[in-house]
């Protein structure tokens, strides 16, 4: 007797024989724990081979080659080329590390797959006691609000479209931009590209962000912006909000808060302080003094997937007052109101505090970490990542050959080889070739920017696995290619 499939039935994406795929699972995380211990051994970075690019050309398969394989592949076509940001020596731009809970508690978040828009669930209340903690943590009152975001860009921008909304002269909401005076955001010239990026997608327009000059530390003139508002004032444009930053993304500049606070009080301006980074130096002891005047903000974006070494994404937007930031987003729906019991009972649903409905448990691995290691183990490293950078600014500068090209006030050295007799423009070509090859050979990873015209090495510290012999390792590198690609340039 053969039976008939039932159409109405048929297999599912789960395994057909779960021991199987346990097993399987089992040598998939080994294989994970094993790539983390041995990070140090491998070099930071490798270009990927043109072989493996055209590998991951190929077309769409109909058929699946089955679970085992598929990750073979990714054995060999992806884990051998990464970013390189797990590794102690990696230090470009600002990304974070990692932790290896932070990858149980990925694994944990795909296997609850669950939708965190709220709703009554307990990925909801972790949720509202993550933001709890950091509100306390960055000395914002009761009252305020927050939300989780997939990073600091969108984090600045939540922020920005509740001052918006909040500081415009006519109903944003209703009536939108057109025909209304210009809104105006001040920032220094130093501040993150997000920021502007920020104002033209909310519809402001790129000149409605003024970038004012800053000092001969980096921070913004506050004289410079307070001429800029009257100026503004006078043209009949609207000012309405001051970004602040708490580290810079070039050098870790911290503009003065403090004074900021106190200039948007008198011009009645909304503060929002963009500390993607540098928000989280309020954990460490000796540089929290730089942060003064940051709880006074309205509002605060700032990232936990750099300097909280959590995985990607997560990041997390601060509003002073709750209500100003549901009254930014919060939208009726028939299919999504409470009917009086079951899930739908709230306590919150977060579509009311960000553009996000659908959402990743990313409380999780924010909960897990701090239970787990508690927040004084996040302190003490970024602590150390500070000492740090003092460090290699100190051993930049018992060398005659390099040279700092900005001060060190958190977690970011700027510096460049230096040739006698040459040229900025020479030495800017030299120090790329430096930092090409630092990178090329796998032996560290700077990123690079430019300061009056000079390029930098640029190292900034969000790595929880680096330690002395790593920065000693990198001068002495700098030191040798610089020799070796000057020698050449002069012997050729
Ligand atoms: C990284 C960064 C951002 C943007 O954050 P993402 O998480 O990359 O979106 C904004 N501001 C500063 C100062 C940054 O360093």
């Amino acid at each position: 007797m053969t039976s008939t499939p039932d159409p109405v039935s048929g297999n599912s994406l789960d395994p057909e024989n779960w021991d199987e795929f346990r097993d399987f699972a089992h040598g998939v995380l080994d294989d994970a724990m094993d790539y983390l211990a041995n990070v140090r051994e491998r070099p930071v970075w490798q270009p990927v081979p043109e072989t493996v690019r055209e590998a991951l050309r190929a077309p769409m398969p109909r058929h699946g080659s089955g679970a085992a394989a598929a990750y073979a592949e990714y054995r060999r076509l992806i884990e051998p080329y990464p970013l390189g940001n797990i590794h102690p020596r990696f230090w470009g731009w600002v990304i974070g590390t990692g932790t290896p809970l932070g990858v149980l508690a990925e694994m944990l978040t795909a296997t609850l797959n669950t939708n965190a828009a709220g709703h009554q669930q307990g990925a909801t209340f972790v949720e509202l006691q993550v933001v709890e903690w950091l509100r306390d943590l960055m000395g914002f009152p009761e009252g305020a609000s927050g939300i989780l975001a997939n990073g600091g860009s969108i984090a600045n921008q939540i922020a920005l479209a509740v001052a918006r909304n909040t500081m415009a002269p006519f109903d944003v909401r209703s009536h939108g931009l057109t025909g209304g005076p210009r809104l105006m955001v001040y920032a220094s010239a130093e501040t993150h590209n997000s920021v502007p990026r920020a104002v033209e997608l909310l519809g402001m327009g790129s000149e409605s962000f003024a970038a004012i000059p800053v000092e001969g530390d980096l921070t913004i003139d506050v004289a410079a912006l307070r001429e800029r508002i009257a100026v503004d004032r006078r043209l009949g444009h609207h000012p309405m909000c001051v970004v602040a930053n708490a580290g810079t993304v070039n050098t870790g500049a911290v503009d003065p808060i403090d004074a900021l606070a106190d200039l948007c009080e008198e011009e009645g301006l909304w503060l929002h302080v963009d500390g993607a980074f540098g928000a989280l130096a309020v954990l460490d002891p000796a540089s929290r003094d730089l942060l003064k005047g940051m709880e006074r903000a309205d509002s605060l974006a700032f990232d936990l997937h750099k300097w909280m070494y959590l995985p990607y994404e997560v990041a997390c937007t601060l509003i002073r007052d709750g209500k100003k930031h549901t009254a930014t987003f919060e939208h009726h729906a028939d299919y999504l109101a409470e009917i009086g019991g079951g899930i739908a009972t709230g306590p919150v649903m977060f579509a009311d505090y960000s553009p996000q409905l659908s959402r990743s448990f990313r409380a999780l691995k924010v909960w897990l970490n701090i239970q787990a290691y508690g927040i004084d183990r996040f302190a003490d490293a970024i602590a150390r990542n500070v000492r740090q950078a003092a460090f290699l600014a100190t051993l930049v500068g018992q060398e005659q050959s390099l040279e700092l090209l900005a001060p060190v006030p958190l977690n970011i050295v700027n510096f460049r080889y230096r040739a006698s007799n040459m040229e900025d423009g020479a030495l800017n070509i030299l120090n790329a070739r430096i930092l090409a090859a630092l990178q090329e050979r796998g032996i560290a990873v700077p990123s690079s920017t430019e300061l009056n015209g000079k390029f930098a090495l640029r190292v900034a510290i969000t790595n929880h696995r680096s330690r002395r012999e790593d920065f000693e390792a990198l001068v002495e590198a700098v030191i040798a290619l610089g020799r070796e690609f000057s020698e050449v340039e002069q012997g050729g």
